[in-house]
């Protein structure tokens, strides 16, 4: 794949003038982080012609990223979709179930079906070898097994244009201010890969809600193994995680991972950090993906944001407007905010009627659109007033609503 090659899905996002203004002028960048939104930013400004530096502190060979592995979007990532790269299999869609409990007596009390016209269940550790491997090939610098110290990071200000920061949560550059407090919410999940019978579920995926404030998933990449997890908010955490994660396996007839196979892993739910965060014009330090805090807290995938991230800002270091970012950031995000925070409240709530009412209303939507333009969902949840009815009648979402619209977001509590 060339620079001029249109079929690269950051640079098709430029237009010529820009991407030759943008080649003319140069630069230099280090990227912190090499996972998704890391070297989503290296591919983007690799492409513009720029010096990159891309540092991982994990050896790829070895990296233990076993998170959902669900990418959609997956147009925006430049390998081929095969399993040589780590895309096991494209579900035809994702189903979502929400129950009534988690006891054997649970009811379904709704169900949506959301077809993924580009979406992938990945082995992400392959897919993020590949593409270092690849972007080796392309002359950025990937130095694996180098974890960035804070000194180095600072100093980094001073050598690089651009500094960007991808280290997930919380950033380094929160580590370097002293602020890791400063991000808000999160959810801690379990989850493993397991082998067993899947013919049943495969080729779709499922992601199940319980009326606990969390969810669970099997994420097949074949009939006979899969990702299986369970997520829960962070204030809503049971006594014993493990065993949590055996009972919903059981329940829902999935192979149980043995402790010693299972991740612990910590989601952030977006808008996590204040957008004004993302950007540090002084150090021209840019946070992307989880760092940025633009995971959806609803659904829990960041990989398509992290990567939207990392592009959005390389289009703005090609236009040399990288002042614009945390706005720009923000516009295109608050949408998914809104909406995931409003329909989240339906399970804070312990409502599985309403949240069972929203997925048979927006059932049938690309999971990415979903999240991704809001709009589908909120024109379908118009069309059924019985529903819109509950929700008006509930105060909890009400005031979610009053919160999503006047921007009253957690972070401001947490850097408060
Ligand atoms: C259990 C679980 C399931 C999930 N399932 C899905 C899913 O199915 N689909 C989806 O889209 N999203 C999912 N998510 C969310 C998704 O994993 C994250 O949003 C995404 O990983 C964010 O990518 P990132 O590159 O910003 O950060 P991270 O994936 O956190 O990567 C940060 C990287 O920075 C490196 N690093 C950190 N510090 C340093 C340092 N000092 N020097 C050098 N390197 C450093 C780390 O080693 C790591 O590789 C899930 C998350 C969890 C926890």
């Amino acid at each position: 794949m060339t620079h001029s090659d249109e079929s690269d899905p950051f640079a098709a996002r430029l237009d010529p003038a820009t991407r030759r203004a943008a080649r003319d002028r140069g630069g230099s960048a280090v990227v912190v982080g090499g996972a998704m939104a890391g070297l989503a930013a290296a591919h983007a400004l690799q492409s513009l012609d720029w010096d990159v530096v891309l540092y991982e502190r994990q050896p790829y060979a070895e990296k233990r990223v076993n998170c959902g592995e669900a990418m959609t979007d997956a147009e925006s990532i430049p390998l081929p979709k095969t399993p040589e790269y780590g895309f096991a299999h494209s579900p035809p869609a994702f189903e979502v179930d929400v129950y009534t409990g988690d006891s054997d007596s649970r009811t379904l009390a709704g169900r949506g079906v959301f077809p993924s016209s580009n979406a992938y269940v990945t082995d992400r550790n392959v897919v993020e070898q590949r593409w270092a491997e690849l972007l080796g090939q392309k002359g950025v610098d990937v130095r694996e097994s180098t974890g960035v110290t804070k000194a180095e990071f600072r100093d980094f200000s001073d050598r690089f244009d651009l500094v960007v920061d991808a280290t997930g949560q919380p950033s380094m550059a929160s580590k370097v201010d002293g602020t890791t407090g400063e991000y808000a919410g999160r959810m801690t999940a379990l989850n493993a890969e397991v082998a067993g019978d899947f013919s049943a579920l495969y080729p779709n995926s499922r992601i199940l809600f319980e009326n606990y404030l969390g969810y669970a998933w099997a994420f097949p990449k074949s009939e006979s193994r899969a990702n299986v997890g369970i997520g829960w908010a962070q204030d809503n955490l049971p006594d014993d995680y493990y065993q949590s994660f055996v009972a919903a396996c059981e329940r829902n007839g999935w192979p149980v991972p043995d402790r010693s196979a299972t991740n612990v892993y910590t989601i952030p739910r977006g808008p996590s950090l204040d957008p004004e965060r993302t950007w540090d014009a002084d150090r021209r330090v840019a946070r992307v993906g989880d760092a940025a805090g633009v995971a959806n807290r609803f659904t829990g995938k960041g990989i398509s944001q992290a990567v939207e991230s990392s592009y959005l800002l390389a289009e703005l270091a090609a236009a040399d407007r990288l002042d614009d970012y945390p706005d720009e950031l923000y516009g295109r995000m608050k949408n998914e905010y809104r909406l995931a925070y409003i329909v989240r409240g339906a399970l804070e709530d312990g409502r599985p009627d309403i949240l069972g009412g929203v997925m048979d209303a927006v059932s049938g939507i690309d999971v990415e659109a979903v999240d991704r333009e809001p709009k589908h969902a909120f024109s379908r949840l118009v069309r059924h007033p019985i529903l819109l009815a509950k929700l008006a009648a509930n105060p909890t979402m009400l005031s979610r609503l009053l919160d999503a619209y006047t921007d009253d977001w957690e972070f401001r509590a947490a850097s408060a």
